[in-house]
């Protein structure tokens, strides 16, 4: 390869330094600018609350780190260390009276293991139907996975009968069906706090296929821990890029293609609106209408708290869950999320909470515990959420806020002004809707390429879209190695 085949990557989060490895790998000269100081985009942990511990500042959870392809190409389990808990998620509730859930006076939780047959016994009423929803799914884990994330929804899906069986429960989860199955509150709120991930009205084909997905991924590979915080995934990245000859310019922000003329290909790990304003007028004009047309969705407001201990989880159980989804049940998430889509913030917000103290030493010093939290809001958001995450928190956790020696709220503004991809403090990059899935920014086999010779859009506004899975990167640059050099994929692995 020559001067004159170098590529340039506009973004440094996980998309794009697996497009920067991908094409460093195949023997391109490649040259990542990144507009923060520091790589990493949505997978940096840094000191955020206080000196000392460390909290991942955007993405804490990582259901795609194992069982996605660039990931598994690249051999992240080897490269890092992941810790892999028995409980995957867990969802208190508080216990009817009446309720089978009810035990003992305590109210409980419904406990996502990684084992469902484990899950089912302990669910109750719903027990078996929760596990004849999931059950075919995991038997054909391959399949949907590769239907869900494999690429442009435009294909042939390998297993189409894993395509069918991801598709009929999505459709299920999906409508005012959602309920048919079940009899109680725990199995319907284990699958809503999943589907929760994305923000949305619920039901919603769009969110019930991502809760449908990471749910089979929690009964199976589980959702695994990074012992130091999602930035480990980010250094495993970039030592092998540079490992691969790759160049990383920090502080180098890209505001329009013309910085980049020299560069054979390009490909940005910015969102649809980053590429219109970056390529602007060498878009064609029907081009960039398809681009203005791509919404950004609703958001996410940030508490990250440092405790004096554990956190007092009514039911113990929930301890040992590094991921805890605090909505209630069923009906009082949908019920939040449907405020958020009106434009307003609930009092009883669905939060997303992460704890790793018992398993993270390095993220949790001696007597301190990081917690890391978001819950949604409406776009372009400058509220404080603390008060009503607090609360949510307290009520399935007595005693809670007496264990706070410090807060930090980062609103969904402040967000966007982190990341330039998060317009208004959409993390996804691009509201999650069924629309959307499939034209990601638009319908094509090859999402990721534009009509501008050697151009491409390699972020989460790209399908498959969002989550830390490096797979717009992947693809996208695939896609050019093919298109632009002529040259197959290269192999990832340590070899
Ligand atoms: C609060 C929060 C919680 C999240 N939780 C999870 C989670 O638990 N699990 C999960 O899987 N996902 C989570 N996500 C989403 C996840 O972080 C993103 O989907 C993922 O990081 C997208 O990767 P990306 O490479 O496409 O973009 P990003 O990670 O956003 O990276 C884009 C990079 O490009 C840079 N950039 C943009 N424009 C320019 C420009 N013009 N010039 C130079 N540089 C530029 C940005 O500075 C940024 O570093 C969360 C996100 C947030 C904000």
């Amino acid at each position: 390869m020559t001067h004159s085949d170098r590529a340039a990557i506009v973004g440094a989060g996980p998309n794009g330094l697996a497009a920067a490895v991908t094409l460093a790998r195949a023997g391109v000269p490649v040259t990542v600018f990144e507009a923060a100081e520091t790589i990493g985009g949505g997978t940096r942990t840094t000191e955020l609350v206080r000196p000392g511990v460390l909290h991942d500042v955007c993405s804490a959870i990582h259901p795609m780190a194992l069982a996605t392809g660039f990931f598994r190409a690249f051999e992240l389990e080897r490269r890092m260390e992941f810790a892999i808990p028995e409980v995957s998620f867990a969802n208190p509730l508080d216990g009817a009276a009446g309720s089978p859930l009810r035990s003992g006076g305590r109210d409980r939780a419904a406990i996502a293991y990684r084992s469902l047959d484990r899950t089912a016994a302990e669910l109750g009423l719903d027990g078996a139907a929760y596990a004849r929803f999931y059950r075919p799914l995991l038997r054909r884990l391959e399949g949907v996975v590769d239907f869900a994330l494999g690429g442009s929804m435009v294909r042939v899906p390998r297993d189409p009968i894993a395509a069918v069986l991801t598709g009929l429960r999505t459709f299920e989860q999906g409508t005012p069906l959602w309920n048919l199955r079940f009899r109680e509150e725990a199995a319907p709120a284990l699958i809503s706090g999943v589907a929760a991930h994305s923000i949305g009205r619920m039901p919603n084909l769009a969110t019930a296929a991502v809760g449908t997905v990471l749910g089979a991924l929690a009964h199976t590979v589980g959702w695994p821990v990074p012992i130091g915080g999602s930035r480990a995934i980010t250094d495993a990245l970039a030592a092998d890029l540079l490992a691969h000859g790759g160049r990383i310019e920090t502080s180098h922000p890209i505001d329009d293609l013309a910085e980049l003329d020299g560069y054979r290909v390009k490909l940005l790990d910015t969102s649809a609106r980053g590429l219109l304003r970056i390529a602007g007028e060498a878009l064609p004009a029907r081009y960039r209408r398809a681009l203005a047309r791509f919404r950004f969705g609703d958001a996410a407001t940030k508490v990250d708290f440092v405790l004096d201990g554990p956190i007092p989880w009514r039911d113990p159980r929930v301890s040992d869950a590094p991921t805890v989804h605090l909505g209630g049940s069923r009906r009082e998430g949908a019920a939040a999320e449907q405020e958020v889509a009106r434009g307003r913030h609930p009092e009883r917000p669905y939060v997303l909470l992460a704890q790793t103290a018992g398993l993270d030493p390095s993220r949790n010093p001696e007597g301190v515990n990081a917690i890391w939290s978001y819950t949604h809001v409406p776009s372009g958001s400058n509220v404080d959420m603390s008060g009503p995450v607090i609360d949510q928190i307290e009520r399935f956790a007595p005693g809670f806020r007496d264990r706070i020696v410090d807060v930090r709220v980062t609103t969904a503004a402040q967000l966007a002004d982190y990341n330039r991809n998060y317009a208004g403090g959409d993390f996804s990059a691009g509201a999650v809707t069924m629309r959307q899935l499939l034209a990601r920014p638009i319908v094509s086999a090859e999402p990721w390429r534009t009509p501008v010779p050697g151009l491409y859009l390699c972020s989460s506004s790209a399908s498959p879209g969002p989550g830390v899975h490096g797979l717009s990167g992947w693809y996208a640059a695939r896609a050019a190695l093919r298109r632009e050099y002529g040259l197959p994929a290269p192999e990832l692995g340590l070899g």
